[in-house]
């Protein structure tokens, strides 16, 4: 089995100065959490959030761009790109942690289809399409109808990702642009991070209807550990909480200033507030993959834990070292190797 996680943000905190090398508290990724986590490859996601215009979009996401390949050059020893299933297995072979690249916002293309050519040559092998805000590709599902799903533009994108050989992951756009790509792409496409509907009424994650609709297209759900993506409840834990409501000021403010370690440690205060939460049980995860797998079978869904995204974790799933735990709670569930071995990458890698 090789175990691949196809969502972790973990090149937005390479640009917040962690070392990748180290231990670090309040992180989800890093190379020693890998290892215990026992995960062989992780798409890298180049994300940029929906409030940068497209050219300073197109700029950021060649920072963290950067960023990734200091890493790779920085720990020869620990890692190495990967494009494809073979080069990932050469990777595991050669004792090396696999990182795949995504672009997570398809803003940072502006109005150029070059710039798919462009990324697809940096190693980048989804691009999902939008996040939090409608873009020139096409509606996100936090917004509603701008495009009433794809652009024109978007639609032109879809063609050439097909053609190049890139994944369009559908995380993250409106139920319209889904149904617009599904009849646009010729090849599967993926949902690198979602969680199905009928478990937890979200308008980022997938209805039944659309992962009937996905798995008989051929493609794949990766499932999200975003507890407000898994359990309906934890958003009036969340809510009531209050958190939030100066928890994004303080973020912003650490992002915006990583190097300070008074800003650092309020953010990281923060987060020790959401983790003392009522957070739901990783448990959850495993409830996800059951309904995906007695909607279309075992051969469309997989893992997108969207780590290093998301502010706060399920209990028991705190960071990808953690993973494993979840891997037994399915196998306890009746989950065969073969099984396993498709949720942990086969499925994606089916159509990567
Ligand atoms: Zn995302």
């Amino acid at each position: 089995m090789f175990l691949l996680d196809s969502h972790c943000d973990t090149p937005s905190h390479i640009l917040r100065l962690r070392d990748l090398a180290a231990d670090n508290n309040y992180a989800h990724v890093d190379f020693p959490k890998l290892r215990r986590g026992g995960i062989d490859g992780a798409f890298f996601a180049l994300y940029t959030p929906a409030s940068l215009s497209e050219s300073e979009s197109y700029i950021h996401a060649l920072k963290l761009l950067q960023g990734v390949r200091s890493v790779l050059e920085f720990h020869k020893d620990k890692a190495r790109s990967a494009t494809t299933r073979s080069e990932a297995y050469q990777n595991r072979a050669d004792g090396l942690f696999s990182i795949f690249l995504g672009l997570e916002n398809g803003a940072a293309l502006g109005s150029s289809l070059e710039r798919i050519e462009e990324f697809h040559e940096a190693g980048v092998r989804y691009i999902t399409l939008c996040h939090s805000r409608n873009n020139q590709i096409c509606d996100s599902c936090a917004e509603g109808n701008g495009w009433n799903g794809l652009s024109k533009f978007g639609k032109e994108v879809v063609r050439v990702m097909n053609r190049l050989g890139m994944l369009v992951d559908v995380s993250h756009i409106s139920d319209s642009s889904f149904y617009d790509v599904l009849e646009t792409s010729v090849k599967p496409v993926v949902a690198t991070h979602s969680c199905c509907r009928a478990l937890c009424d979200h308008p980022r994650n997938m209805t039944d209807a659309m992962i009937k609709d996905l798995a008989a297209a051929g493609g794949v759900i990766q499932v999200n550990f975003y507890p407000l993506f898994l359990d309906s409840g934890f958003k009036h834990v969340l809510e009531q909480s209050g958190i939030m409501e100066y928890g994004e000021r303080i973020e912003r403010e650490f992002i915006a200033d990583p190097a300070s370690s008074t800003k650092r440690a309020a953010w990281n205060k923060v987060q020790d507030e959401l983790n003392a939460l009522a957070r739901p049980s990783y448990k959850l995860i495993a409830d996800h993959i059951d309904h995906v797998v007695s909607l279309v079978g075992i051969d469309h869904v997989g893992i997108g834990s969207d780590y290093d995204g998301i502010e706060v974790t399920p209990q028991g799933m705190e960071d990808i070292s953690r993973m494993p735990v979840l891997f037994e709670e399915l196998r306890g569930r009746g989950y065969t190797d073969s099984d396993l071995s498709k949720i942990a990458s086969d499925n994606f890698f089916r159509i990567l």
